[in-house]
């Protein structure tokens, strides 16, 4: 980027543009080189103007939520990366319509764990399913998060979104599609549309039953996954009506390491970084693990993490 361009960013951005800024600590693998800038982006008109100047200017850019489904190549990433700051965070009651249904308007930047939080504090039931699930409200839509039987597009009302090539949309349900791990009409390129709210449905309950469900949720997790390592949670998604888990684990794979890179001795869909793993330790072993099951099971896992 010239430095014409570089002040023309610095001026749009509402927060300090971070330049050749390593991107490792960005995410929850810890792996990952510099890109050339990261802006913290704090509201729709900013992040429109924002990708107005990346398209007339041709320069690439990507999103990061929380960055706990994303391995980052060790070469970084040439362009600008854009996270969202604390305005684009909140939590509002939308209306407590009589029933015991109560709608709640969420911004994409805040974690699902405050928005869980909050909705035990109220005594509000539908988010349990989420409990122990880092990453953002934006990053779970997107990524259609979920467990224990349960998923975002479960509790989903409607988005507000923009994108490069059609500004801020309001999608109601029916006009949103998902399906295992993804939202499959999030577009690309131009069109892709990055999420600013989530208006969800929630239930009135008990807090002290909403509590107990969370609880229950959190302990198994601690049973059942690596606590010491960094990690993108679940490496591949489960194929139909079986588990990359057990797949993985049958292939004798548990504990396998390429360089920094090891299969969680503790569940085997999680690849961790021991410490000093590089993207290229992950690629690889992901490679090792891919290869062997297809040949022991002939099931071919997909990943489940994004690549940057
Ligand atoms: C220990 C651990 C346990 C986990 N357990 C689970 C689990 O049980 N179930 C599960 O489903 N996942 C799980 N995950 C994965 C991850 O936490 C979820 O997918 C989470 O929802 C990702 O949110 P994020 O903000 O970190 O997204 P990121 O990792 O930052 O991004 C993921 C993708 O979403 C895009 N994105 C993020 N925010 C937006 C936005 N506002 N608009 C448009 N695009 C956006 C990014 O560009 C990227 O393509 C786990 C991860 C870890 C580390």
């Amino acid at each position: 980027m010239n430095q014409q361009l570089k002040e023309r960013l610095e001026e749009l951005a509402e927060n300090p543009v971070e330049w050749d800024c390593n991107l490792a600590p960005f995410t929850s693998f810890g792996i990952g080189g510099p890109a050339d800038a990261i802006v913290q982006v704090e509201s729709p008109d900013e992040l429109g103007s924002l990708l107005e100047f990346f398209a007339e200017h041709g320069l690439a850019w990507r999103f990061i939520g929380k960055g706990t489904n994303i391995l980052v190549s060790d070469s970084g990433f040439s362009g600008v990366i854009l996270l969202f700051g604390k305005a684009l965070s909140s939590i509002a009651l939308l209306e407590e319509s009589g029933t015991d249904l109560i709608h709640v308007r969420v911004g994409a930047g805040c974690s699902l764990a405050r928005l869980l939080n909050w909705c035990v504090t109220g005594g509000y039931s539908g988010l349990e399913f989420s409990a122990g699930i880092p990453g953002s409200l934006g990053g779970a839509v997107v990524m259609n998060a979920g467990a224990w039987g349960g998923e975002m597009s479960d509790i989903i009302d409607s988005l507000c979104v923009l994108s490069q090539k059609s500004g801020i949309e309001y999608l109601d349900r029916d006009e949103l599609d998902f399906c295992y791990r993804v939202w499959k009409n999030q577009g690309n390129a131009n069109s892709k549309r990055l999420v600013l709210s989530a208006d969800i449905c929630l239930k009135h309950g008990q807090k002290t039953e909403i509590q107990q469900k969370c609880m229950g949720y959190l302990l198994q997790r601690k049973e059942k996954q690596p606590k010491i390592d960094k990690n993108a949670g679940s490496f591949f998604k489960n194929p139909k009506g079986d588990s990359a888990g057990r797949l993985i684990e049958a292939s004798g794979l548990k504990g396998t390491r390429y360089g920094g890179a090891m299969v969680s001795p503790v569940h085997a869909n999680f690849l961790v970084n021991t410490g000093e793993a590089t993207a290229n330790d992950v690629f690889k072993l992901m490679d090792i693990v891919t290869t062997r099951v297809e040949k022991d099971s002939g099931v071919q896992l997909l990943p489940e993490v994004h690549f940057l």
